[in-house]
Order: C-alpha cells, then structure tokens, then sequence
C-alpha cells in the first residue's frame, strides 16, 4: 500500500500503535520527535501525556522506552523505497523485554504485512508448536526479523535492503538482550553467522551473536512445505541442542 499522504500515514500510525501496545509498550518517547497528526495519535493510543519521559530512571523502563522509540522511527523509515511504498505496515516484533529466547525471520510476509506482527497465521502456528517443544509460550520469547517490511510477492530481501535495516535490528537486538538466539532458516543463519554456506554446515553447531548463543534451524514455513516430515525431525534436533545449551531438561516433542 502507497503512503503517500496524511491520511495514509495516520491509518499506518494507528496500527503501528495497537501493534506496540499489544507488545506492552505504554511508553513512547518525547512528542516532538513526532509530527503534529502523530503526537495526537500517539496519545491517544498510550494515554494520558504525562506518561510520556524520557526521564527514566528504572533500567527496565528505559529499555522499554529506547524500544518503543526504535519501533516509532522504523514506522516512518523510508530507506527502501519499493518497500516502503508496498508495505502495508512495518512489522517490528513482540515478546516480553526478558524473554531468554529470540526467534529470528528473515521478513515478515503477507500475513504479517496485514497483521503488524510477525510470525502469524498457519507459519505462526507452526512456530508456536516448536516453541512449545521447548518448554515455552509465544508469549515467553521474543520474535522479529531481521528485515521490517514485506517485500513484494514474498521475493528475498536485496543486499542493499538487508544493509538498509541492519541498523534496525541489531539496536533492536542489543536492547531486547535476549539470552539465546535462534535463526530460522537459511538466509538468517547465513546472515547471522556471517557465513555464505549451506545451513545444513550451520546446523548443530552453537554460533555467537554480538555475544549471544546462536541456533540455526529450519524456517518454519520451509518445515510445513516439507511432505517428508524430515525438517520437523532436524528441527526438533536442533532445538533439543539449544535446551541443552541453555541447561534445561528435553521435554516431549510437541508436533
Ligand atoms: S526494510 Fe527496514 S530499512 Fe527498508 S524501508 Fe523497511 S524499515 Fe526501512
């Protein structure tokens, strides 16, 4: 979808917002940053303006407010031109602040495009099945991509526009701290671990990232196109090495 004037921007705001809110974001940071049409929206969608500071004190606080600012400027980035004019909305991420976990994908697809949140939909589902192998909720772990708008007809991200966003996600990534990361299929796993060769040689290793353990596994939709059952299987695998790394017991495979 174009936005290409106010009215655009405002309906973009608007579900920009509902996204952070269902996040738990309740901060945003000092108006001014914003345009007149956006500070009121902003209001609105997170109360009254005297819960609006960039005086915080609490660590945890500040954290959520650098995030809730980094959301406000990704909403309104344009570096990519043909995404920013195709795009329904960014697709940010949602997870707690102490979530252990983070879930990487590469971009959000149609669904998510729609939805403002990643990982939705039948992939979504299939998603929050491998997190529940391990033990956890969708609710407990953190899920983004690495690049924040949908590229026209699913195609994979160019050079230029992984770089366009590469400032995006690691100041998303540092702030969000998660304790583990698991890169969800080729692409990322390549990306993430800075090396261009096939996922079968990054699987079952344990990768760093900025300090952090990095899993590399099967993205779930490259698992639910799979009528061999075989990806469920290396996943489960791969997912069984990042309880083991993280110290936790292998419950059950949950499907
Ligand atoms: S993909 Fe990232 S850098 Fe490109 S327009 Fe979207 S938010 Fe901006």
């Amino acid at each position: 979808m174009a936005v290409n004037n106010p009215q655009d921007w405002c309906w973009q705001l608007r579900h920009h917002l509902a996204s952070l809110q269902a996040a738990g974001v309740l901060f945003l940071p000092r108006a001014e940053a914003l345009t007149p049409e956006m500070a009121v929206l902003a209001a609105d969608a997170t109360g009254p303006h005297d819960s609006v500071t960039n005086e915080v004190s609490d660590p945890r606080e500040a954290r959520r407010v650098a995030l809730a600012a980094l959301a406000t400027e990704v909403a309104a980035c344009s570096r990519c031109s043909e995404l920013f004019a195709s795009r329904t909305q960014t697709v940010f991420g949602t997870g707690p602040l102490d979530a252990a976990i983070a879930f990487v994908g590469v971009a959000p697809d149609s669904e998510e495009d729609a939805h403002g949140e990643p990982f939705v939909g039948r992939i979504g589902q299939r998603l929050n099945r491998m997190i529940a192998a391990c033990g956890f909720t969708r609710e407990q772990v953190y899920l983004l991509n690495i690049i924040k708008c949908r590229t026209p007809k699913n195609r994979v991200p160019t050079n230029a526009e992984c770089l366009n966003c590469r400032d995006y996600f690691q100041r998303q990534f540092d702030v969000i701290a998660p304790q583990y990361v698991v890169a969800l299929g080729a692409f990322v796993a390549k990306l993430l671990t800075h090396k261009n060769v096939p996922l079968a040689e990054l699987r079952g290793v344990v990768h760093q990232y900025r300090g952090k353990p990095l899993i590399c596994t099967h993205h779930p939709k490259d698992i639910d196109n799979d009528k061999t059952d075989m990806l469920r299987r290396q996943t489960w695998e791969d997912l069984k090495l990042l309880l083991r790394t993280m110290g936790r017991p292998i419950p059950h495979p949950a499907g």
